[in-house]
This record gives C-alpha cells, sequence and structure tokens, in this order.
C-alpha cells in the first residue's frame, strides 16, 4: 500500500469534523432555518421546510451536505433528528400562536431514521410534547427509502400516512430512479430535483424532464413541487407546466424562526 497523505488527510479531516459535530449536537450548537413553500397559482405560503445549520464557534458555517452524510454514517443522525422533528413543531406552534394558521412544516428524515424500529413512536411524542397535530407535519423522504425495497419501511410509510402524517418524495429523479415504487410509496408530494429546475431554460438534455414529471406526479395523485427556482423565467415556465407549489431564492430563503415571523407578518399586513 502507497502512502497518501492527501488521503489520510482526508481521513483526518473526516474524525475531526465528526469530533466537532458530536460537541455541537451536545453543546446545542445546531439550529434550524426554515425555507417558505408557496402555491405557485394564488401565491398563497403553505407551509416551510426545516433545515438545519451549523455554525461553529468561530463563526465558520458547515454546509448539511457535508455534515448530514457524516451524521447519517456514524448515527449522530439519530439524536439530531430526533431535536429537529421537536424543534421544526415547536417554530410552527409558535407561528400558530402568533396568528399564522394553516401552514405545515416538512422535516427531512434519512434512511436510518426510518429504520429504527420506534420512529413512529417518535414522531407521535413529538406530536404529542408539542401538541401538534398530525396534518402540521410532513417528512421529506428521498428515493432511497423506498429503495431498499422492504416491506417494512413501506409499511411505516403507510402508517404514518393513516395516522394523517403528510409524505414528500424529495430530490425526485436525482437517484436511481425506478417509477415502480413510487406507486408504492402513499406519498402527497413529489418534489422536483432544483437540477432539473435550472435546466427549464436551457435546451440542453434534461430540459423537458420537468415537463414529464409534472403530469407524472399528478397521474399518480400527488402535490408536485419545484425546488430551487431562482428566476422569473423558471417559475413562468413551471405554472405553464402545471406544477402546484415553488420553494427557492426568488421568492425566500431559509430563515432563522424570528425572522421569518418578522418576514411573515410583514406580508400580511396589507
Ligand atoms: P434538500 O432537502 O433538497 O433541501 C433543499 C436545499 O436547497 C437546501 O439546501 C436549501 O437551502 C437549498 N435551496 C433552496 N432554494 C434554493 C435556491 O433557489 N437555489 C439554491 N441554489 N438552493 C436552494 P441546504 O439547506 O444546504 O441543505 C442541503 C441538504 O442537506 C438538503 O437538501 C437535505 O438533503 C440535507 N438536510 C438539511 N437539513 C436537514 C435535516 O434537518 N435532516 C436531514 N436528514 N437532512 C437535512
Ligand atoms: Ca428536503
Ligand atoms: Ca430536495
Ligand atoms: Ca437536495
Amino acid at each position: 500500500e502507497v502512502y497518501r497523505p492527501e488521503l489520510s488527510d482526508a481521513a483526518e479531516q473526516r474524525t475531526r469534523l465528526l469530533h466537532a459535530l458530536h460537541e455541537a449536537v451536545d453543546s446545542g450548537a445546531l439550529s434550524l432555518a426554515y425555507q417558505p413553500k408557496f402555491d405557485l397559482a394564488s401565491g398563497r405560503l403553505v407551509g416551510m421546510e426545516a433545515l438545519m445549520r451549523w455554525r461553529q464557534a468561530d463563526g465558520t458555517v458547515v454546509p448539511p451536505d457535508r455534515f448530514i452524510p457524516l451524521a447519517e454514517q456514524s448515527g449522530l443522525i439519530l439524536p439530531m433528528g430526533s431535536w429537529a422533528l421537536q424543534t421544526a413543531l415547536q417554530a410552527l406552534k409558535t407561528l400558530k400562536e402568533a396568528g399564522h394558521t394553516g401552514l405545515h412544516v416538512a422535516v427531512n428524515v434519512t434512511v436510518s431514521q426510518f429504520m429504527q424500529p420506534d420512529f413512529v413512536q417518535k414522531v407521535l411524542e413529538a406530536l404529542a410534547t408539542t401538541g401538534m397535530a398530525a396534518a402540521d407535519l410532513e417528512l421529506e423522504v428521498t428515493e432511497s427509502v423506498a429503495l431498499i425495497g422492504q416491506d417494512a419501511v413501506i409499511d411505516v410509510l403507510r402508517t404514518l400516512r393513516s395516522l394523517g402524517i403528510s409524505l414528500a418524495i424529495d430530490d425526485f429523479g436525482t437517484g436511481f430512479s425506478s417509477l415502480s415504487y413510487l406507486d408504492q410509496i402513499p406519498a402527497h408530494r413529489l418534489k422536483i430535483d432544483r437540477a432539473f429546475v435550472q435546466r427549464l431554460e436551457t435546451c440542453g438534455p434534461g430540459a423537458r424532464i420537468a415537463s414529464l414529471v409534472v403530469p407524472l406526479g399528478h397521474q399518480i395523485g400527488m402535490t408536485v413541487v419545484a425546488e430551487g427556482v431562482e428566476t422569473l423565467q423558471q417559475a413562468i415556465l413551471l405554472h405553464e407546466l402545471g406544477c402546484d407549489e415553488v420553494q427557492g431564492y426568488l421568492f425566500a430563503r431559509p430563515m432563522p424562526l424570528p425572522e421569518l415571523l418578522a418576514w411573515i407578518g410583514q406580508r400580511s399586513t396589507p
């Protein structure tokens, strides 16, 4: 085996980052940002997605795309996920108490969270302790959850749905998509990945993916959401395609709760 310093550096960096993440979880250095989601035709706010944020003591921000996979591999995602669920529901409660009703909060959930035998129990507990209803919560799962292909996973999804919790299939089209599972997952929403939204304005390969996904989702009774909408042109094209909901920097960025409260307050004053 040839010594490759760049490899061991990467491994060392991972170890250091994982150690720091452990400390962040313990010291409460994680937070959630909330990104509004809108009905495209009416512009009505329908809810928001909770996104994890980690700012280190020295001010460095570590992006979730870096620390979530690390958390998933190490099992740390389990306590982090429970915390996120609880915190997001608590935030929705704060919004409700401020008079902003009829909204839901969407929380991202990974494969290993789903595989916990007491996952449904944990979700119910989070609802009970915050006093929120099942209909207030949406869980976002990627295709990989379904692709585990285990009946047990599908059972969990069906149980959640029967309890009134809604499900969204996240990042649709980016994984090893197989259409056969789509019918099996009892999801309410289908989220078209940002990559396809970006390609809408080009005439390169993939430009028409979004136009195929919208009727596909509708056919199986799902609400279709486009993520990562950054330009007016994208929004117009999505509207023409019949896309139901949108999320993206064009409309609103992910915000900490106090900022979200101020933003909603401003929106609703005439
Ligand atoms: P995601 O679930 O696909 O979340 C959407 C990502 O797109 C977020 O990135 C969001 O900030 C970003 N985004 C939204 N609108 C725009 C836009 O108009 N332009 C661009 N360029 N980006 C936009 P973020 O917050 O960095 O999160 C990245 C990923 O990390 C998420 O992708 C999700 O897979 C994961 N993640 C974040 N928070 C959590 C969490 O609490 N639990 C789990 N399991 N995963 C999370
Ligand atoms: Ca998501
Ligand atoms: Ca996504
Ligand atoms: Ca993504």
